[in-house]
This record gives C-alpha cells, sequence and structure tokens, in this order.
C-alpha cells in the first residue's frame, strides 16, 4: 500500500492538483490500488489562510518525507499574485530536490494527439523523446552576489556550480534511461570549454555504453533540432538550467505546457516526486482556464513508478479521449474549465 504526500503550493497548481488527486481517486478504486494521501498546503494558499506559508521547521518536515510516504505529487512554487513577493513554495520544491537529493528530473516531450503541435508534417513518431535534466548543482547554485548595486559600474556574479560526481550520476542515470527505454542514442547538451567538466565525463560515461550512441551537442544545435528535426532525438541530458529550457521548448513541441510532466529521481532513494513541468500560470490565475493534463499526467506517472501499469495507462488513453473530442481547456483549443476537463477525463476513466 502506497503512501504519497500531495503539495499543490503556489498559483495554479491550488486548480490543477485537486483535478489530479480526484482522477487518483477514481483509478484508486476502480483498480483497487489501495493508495493513501496526505495533502499539504505549503506556500501561498497557507500564507492566505494562516498568514504563515510553511510549518517552523520546513527542513525538518521534507527530510522526513521520505520515512512516511513512498512518493509525492507536487504543483508549482513561485509568483503568486495574491500573497507577498517573498512568500512561496520554492523553498519546498528546492528543498525536495536539494535535500533529498533527487537529481534526475526527468521531462517526457510525447506529442499526445497529433493536431497539438506548432510544428508543420510532424507526427507522434516524430515528436518523442525525454529530457532529463541535472536538478541539484549548475546555474541555481553556488556562491552569486552583486556588487556596486545601482551604479554603472555593477557586477553580478552567478557562477555555475558542477561537480564531477554530480555530472557522472546523472549522465549515468541519461544511459541507464535510453538503456530501459530501448533508445539508441544520447544527446548531452552544453556550451561550456570544449576540455569543460561536462564533455569529459560524457566521454568516460559514453564509453561504457557500448550499444547507445553519445552524441555531444551544443545546445543551441539541441534547440535548433527540437523544432527542426526532433525526430532525431531520443534522450536528451544537460545541466539544470539547459534542461530547464529544452524542456520547455519540448513543452511548446508537445502543443502547451499545460500538457507536460515530470519526475524527479534518485535511484538510491526510495522517495521521488512528481509534477507539473509549467509553474504557478499568474496571469491566469483564479480564471479557471488553467490546464488540469499535466498534473494529471504527473500522476500517471507516479502511477508508472509504482508500478501500477494499468491504471497509468489509463489515465493516459483517457486524457487523449479527451484531447480528440476536444474537451479542453483553451491553451490547446478547447473552451472548458480546468474543473470541466478534470470531470470529462473521470467520466471516461469510469466509463471504461
Ligand atoms: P516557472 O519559472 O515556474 O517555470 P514561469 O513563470 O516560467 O514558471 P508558467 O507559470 O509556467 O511560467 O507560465 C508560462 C505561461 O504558460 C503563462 O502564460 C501561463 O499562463 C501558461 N501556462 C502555464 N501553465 C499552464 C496551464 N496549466 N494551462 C494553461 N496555460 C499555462
Amino acid at each position: 500500500m502506497a503512501k504519497i504526500a500531495v503539495i499543490p503550493g503556489d498559483g495554479i497548481a491550488n486548480e490543477v492538483v485537486p483535478e489530479a488527486v480526484k482522477v487518483l481517486d477514481v483509478v484508486n478504486e476502480k483498480y483497487e490500488l489501495g493508495l493513501e494521501y496526505e495533502t499539504f498546503d505549503l506556500g501561498s494558499e497557507r500564507y492566505l489562510r494562516t498568514g504563515e506559508a510553511f510549518p517552523e521547521d520546513l527542513d525538518g518536515f521534507i527530510d522526513d518525507l521520505p520515512n512516511r510516504f513512498d512518493a509525492a505529487l507536487f504543483g508549482a512554487g513561485g509568483i503568486d499574485h495574491r500573497t507577498p513577493e517573498d512568500v512561496s513554495a520554492m523553498p519546498v520544491l528546492v528543498g525536495l530536490r536539494r535535500r533529498l537529493d533527487l537529481f534526475a528530473n526527468v521531462r517526457p516531450c510525447r506529442l499526445i494527439a497529433p493536431d497539438l503541435t506548432p510544428l508543420k508534417n510532424k507526427t507522434a513518431e516524430d515528436i518523442n523523446f525525454t529530457v532529463i535534466r541535472e536538478n541539484t548543482e549548475g546555474y541555481e547554485f553556488g556562491t552569486a552576489g552583486n556588487y556596486r548595486v545601482g551604479t554603472e559600474d555593477e557586477v553580478e556574479i552567478r557562477p555555475e556550480y558542477n561537480t564531477y560526481k554530480g555530472v557522472k550520476r546523472v549522465l549515468e542515470f541519461a544511459f541507464n534511461y535510453a538503456q530501459q527505454e530501448g533508445s539508441t542514442r544520447v544527446h548531452m547538451a552544453e556550451k561550456g570549454l570544449p576540455d569543460g567538466l561536462w564533455n569529459r565525463v560524457f566521454a568516460e560515461v559514453s564509453a561504457r555504453y557500448p550499444n547507445i550512441e553519445g552524441i555531444h551537442t551544443h545546445v543551441d544545435t539541441l534547440a535548433y533540432m527540437m523544432v527542426v528535426s526532433p525526430e532525431e532525438l531520443q534522450v536528451v541530458v544537460g545541466e539544470n538550467r539547459i534542461g530547464d529550457v529544452l524542456s520547455d521548448i519540448g513543452g511548446a513541441v508537445q502543443g502547451s505546457r499545460g500538457l507536460a510532466p515530470t519526475g524527479c529521481y534518485n535511484p538510491e532513494k526510495n522517495f521521488c516526486y512528481f509534477e507539473p513541468v509549467h509553474g504557478t500560470g499568474p496571469d491566469i490565475l483564479g480564471k479557471g482556464v488553467a490546464n488540469p493534463m499535466a498534473a494529471i499526467m504527473a500522476s500517471k506517472m507516479l502511477l508508472e513508478h509504482l508500478a501500477h501499469r494499468e491504471a497509468a495507462g489509463a489515465i493516459e488513453s483517457a486524457v487523449r479521449h479527451a484531447i480528440s473530442q476536444g474537451q479542453t481547456t483553451p491553451d490547446i483549443g478547447g473552451s472548458l474549465s480546468t474543473t470541466q476537463v478534470g470531470d470529462a477525463i473521470r467520466a471516461r476513466l469510469s466509463a471504461d
């Protein structure tokens, strides 16, 4: 019996995650999965309710999650105009990644309905790759600072922080992922020095996987390929910021950021978490139009991780069905609300 922590966080995540949980309710009962979940409001909703965004010991709460739960369904952390700028669930998101050392952020980019892609003449076979983003190092970490602020001589220093161990483990993760998925190619995207750490470790790790072609690519070339020749891509791996940007392009070629899910793993840990790739959607917050499909597909990834493959497959086909019937939010051409899309997907699951 698996236990899941549900942490919606900020902004539209509070609109889409409940839809995903209601979908889980349906499959939990239908397939007798025995899932148990507990919801924690951390971030903006909690602040609005209590004046405090977190419990006193947020780090302790995060550190304890793997002792209490098998996995988490997260929403988003970031801008939420209903609260002061410094109030957000970002510390939860960073804590999940960093304190729990969930270093591999897996972002599948699959075209789940042919009409959705803005790319001309590209099919579901062409748009079917996975971006693996390093999650605990890179541009987000390390000592940063601004000096001579307020003058024309201001200097900003934002170093990128990569360790041999960190680069090696995410590259190994990517090659192992490729092997498990039956992929034959791994593209590593970077834009550093020819003898930099990522290049050297990529050559070293790649040599250990003779059945998989390891291709070094500059990130600008890779961004171009994602739009022009996505069919050449199978598994793409890169540093934190590079993976972030590339997976958003991946979301775009799939049709909407409202469709893309992600999972964060460390194969040595018995805990991982899943979330939609999109953020807090400040411009659509409260309008009832946020697409819940990314959050619902994140719950599908969660079920796959728990080896509930049939239930996971049923969720994906219910999402595909809703899209094929035009039962969608405006971002992908429909006119339904967030809840109506959730209802349509649940109705299909119950009927199947
Ligand atoms: P982050 O920095 O956390 O990735 P962001 O500010 O870059 O977040 P989002 O919050 O994802 O970006 O929003 C980017 C755009 O995508 C916005 O116009 C937003 O409305 C749209 N968007 C994001 N999520 C959804 C969704 N679920 N449904 C519809 N539109 C969405």
